[in-house]
């Protein structure tokens, strides 16, 4: 059977929080039951937008990561509460307000986090991906929809078209050690969740443009030339030394301990 899936382009989102206001026109005030109740006008982000700063002094960047309710497969808040929260057939995983009425510990059983708890009506809300709309005919739900940039994309499709969909486009998804299998993949995951290393080479204090940097180690091998700034960045690394080379020649080993390392300017 067919499921729902959506897809986070990483490379695409500009923290413009489009999904996020979507989000809150369809559910706040609105009452979508038996798939959820009204959603606060504040506190509540089903859409939750993380921000994250990566680098170093001038050379630095900053990515975001819209973080809905990931729909697990194997969903750890499904295994712990399965009288009040369940995952339907077409992957959608949707808590039933009136069972999990006062249940204020469903809010510890989500490792993302994405429960919110809702004081007026005593229950905890999520991300429900819109179902009340997908079940009346909707192509995709309010914050895909409303998404300027295409960061968010909406399939319906067997897990099989989804899988090979994985594998070409080589998405991942988020903290998949823990080991739920989301319904939720990310394209360029690795501009939230790994490092990367940047600098310059200058020759004669002037910017040298054209030079041939290397970086080896920690099982890469990648080259590639300095741009009219004279500057080099290797991302998507793991923890772990490496050695940069430039025209041929070793000049700096770098360690990289869960943060981006800029090496700064290297004379040559
Ligand atoms: S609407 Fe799109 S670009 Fe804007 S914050 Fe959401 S995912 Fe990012
Ligand atoms: S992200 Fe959390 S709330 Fe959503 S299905 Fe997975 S475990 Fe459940
Ligand atoms: S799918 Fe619907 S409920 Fe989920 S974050 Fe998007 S707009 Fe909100």
């Amino acid at each position: 059977m067919k499921q729902h899936y959506i897809v986070l382009d990483v490379a695409l989102c500009h923290d413009c929080n489009n999904c996020f206001v979507a989000c809150k026109d369809e559910h706040a005030d609105n009452s979508w039951l038996p798939y959820t109740q009204p959603m606060p006008w504040h506190g509540h982000r089903w859409m939750n937008i993380q921000r994250l700063e990566r680098g170093e002094g001038d050379r630095v960047d900053v990515a975001f990561l819209p973080t809905p309710c990931q729909h697990c497969a194997d969903a750890p808040c499904v295994k712990a509460h399965p009288d009040c929260i369940s995952r339907r057939s077409d992957g959608i995983v949707l808590l039933d307000p009136q069972k999990a009425q006062g249940k204020k510990d469903i809010m510890d059983s989500c490792p993302y986090g994405v429960f919110y708890w809702n004081e007026e009506s005593a229950v905890a809300q999520k991300c429900t991906m819109c179902a009340h709309l997908l079940d009346d005919g909707w192509a995709m739900p309010r914050c895909v929809h409303s998404c300027p940039t295409g960061a968010l994309q909406f399939y319906t499709v067997e897990p099989e078209e989804m899988e090979k969909k994985v594998a070409k486009e080589k998405l991942s998804s988020y903290r998949a050690e823990i080991g739920t299998k989301p319904n939720v993949y990310y394209k360029n995951l690795y501009r939230f969740t790994k490092n990367f290393i940047t600098g310059a080479v200058l020759k004669d204090d002037d910017c040298l443009e054209d030079a041939v940097v290397q970086l080896t180690g920690n099982a890469v091998d990648s080259a590639q030339k300095t741009d009219y700034f004279g500057e080099f960045k290797f991302d998507g690394l793991d923890d772990g030394a490496y050695t940069l080379s430039v025209n041929g020649k070793a000049v700096k080993t770098v360690e990289i301990s869960s943060k981006s390392v800029n090496v700064g300017e290297i004379p040559v």
